[in-house]
C-alpha cells in the first residue's frame, strides 16, 4: 500500500519541529502565555471562561491534556487547590505566584472560615505581576524550545512594554476615583485596587468565593447604611443573589467586574482587554 500524502507530510514535518504543548489554568494566564508564544504555537486553557476557578473539578479530557503537556503555567494551589494533585511530579510546572518577586497580598480573612492559602490568590489582577510573569514564561519556553528562545524573549519583552504603557494610561483614568468606596461580589480585587490606589475591599464573599453567611450580610447592610458605596459590582462567575438582597430598596448603581475576562475572546489581547474593561467599568459605573 502506498503511503498517503498526509502520512508523508507527517514524516517530513516530524516531531522535532513540533511546537511545545503548553497548558494554562485560567484565561488571563492563557493570554500572557499566548502573547509570549506568538506565531510559535497556541497554549491550551483548562478552565472555560464561565467557570469559577475556586469550585471546579478536572474532566478526564483535561487530565489527558495535562498529561501530554511539555509545560504547565498556573496561578498556584491557593486559587485551584483541586489542580495541585494533578500537577505533582510534572517537570515544567510553573506556579506563577511562587515565582520570586511576585507581589502577594496576605488574605484578610476577617469574616468567616476559609481554607484557601495564606495569601489572596487573585495575583494576576496586579499588572506588575503580569509583567514579571511574562519574563518567567519567556524563559521557561526558551528552555523547552531552545531553538526559538530569542523569539520567546522578544515577544515577552514587547508584551511587557505594552502592558506597562497600558497600566500608566489606566492609572491616569482611575486617579480621580481613589477616594470612592465600592462593593464587590467576592474579595478578588485587592491586587487591582492596590496597584491603582482604589478601595474595592467591601466584599460580599471572601477570596475563596464561598457563599456569604447571614451574619456577614447583616454586617455589610449596617456598613452600607452608615457609609454608602459609589457602586456595587456583580461578577459573571458568582450568584447575584447576595448583592441583590443587600441592595434591595437602595439606588446604588450596579455594574459588572469580570476578573477572568469571561466575556472576552481568548488570546494575547484578553489580558490587556480585561484590565481595560475593569477600569472602564469602575470609571463609568455611576454615569
Ligand atoms: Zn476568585
Amino acid at each position: 500500500m502506498r503511503p498517503t500524502l498526509a502520512a508523508l507530510l507527517l514524516v517530513v514535518a516530524g516531531p522535532a519541529t513540533a511546537e511545545p504543548k503548553v497548558v494554562t489554568d485560567i484565561a488571563p494566564v492563557h493570554s500572557l502565555v499566548a502573547a509570549v508564544m506568538g506565531e510559535l504555537g497556541q497554549p491550551d486553557v483548562l478552565l472555560d471562561a464561565a467557570a469559577d476557578p475556586h469550585h471546579i473539578t478536572l474532566r478526564p479530557s483535561q487530565a489527558r491534556a495535562l498529561a501530554g503537556a511539555d509545560a504547565v503555567f498556573w496561578i498556584g494551589p491557593a486559587l485551584t487547590p483541586w489542580l495541585a494533585k494533578s500537577l505533582a511530579s510534572r517537570p515544567e510546572t510553573i506556579a506563577l505566584t511562587e515565582f520570586p518577586g511576585t507581589a502577594l497580598i496576605t488574605g484578610h480573612d476577617d469574616h468567616g472560615d476559609s481554607d484557601h492559602g495564606p495569601f489572596d490568590p487573585h495575583a494576576w489582577l496586579d499588572p506588575a505581576n503580569a509583567v514579571l510573569w511574562l519574563r518567567v514564561i519567556g524563559e521557561t519556553l526558551g528552555r523547552i524550545d531552545p531553538e526559538n528562545a530569542a523569539a520567546y524573549a522578544a515577544n515577552a519583552q514587547k508584551a511587557a512594554a505594552d502592558l506597562q504603557a497600558l497600566s500608566a494610561e489606566l492609572a491616569a483614568e482611575l486617579a480621580p476615583l481613589t477616594g470612592n468606596r465600592y462593593l464587590v461580589a467576592h474579595d478578588a480585587y485587592a491586587y487591582f485596587a492596590g496597584h491603582f490606589g482604589l478601595n474595592l475591599s467591601e466584599a460580599i464573599s471572601d477570596s475563596d468565593a464561598e457563599a456569604a453567611s447571614a451574619a456577614r450580610l447583616a454586617e455589610l447592610r449596617d456598613s452600607l447604611a452608615a457609609q454608602p458605596v459609589t457602586c456595587a459590582f456583580h461578577e459573571p462567575q458568582q450568584s447575584p443573589a447576595g448583592l441583590e438582597t443587600l441592595l434591595a430598596g437602595t439606588d446604588t448603581p450596579q455594574a459588572t467586574l469580570d476578573p477572568l475576562g469571561s466575556a472576552l475572546a481568548p488570546g494575547p489581547a484578553l489580558y490587556p482587554d480585561l484590565l481595560r474593561a475593569m477600569a472602564g467599568s469602575i470609571a463609568h459605573c455611576a454615569d
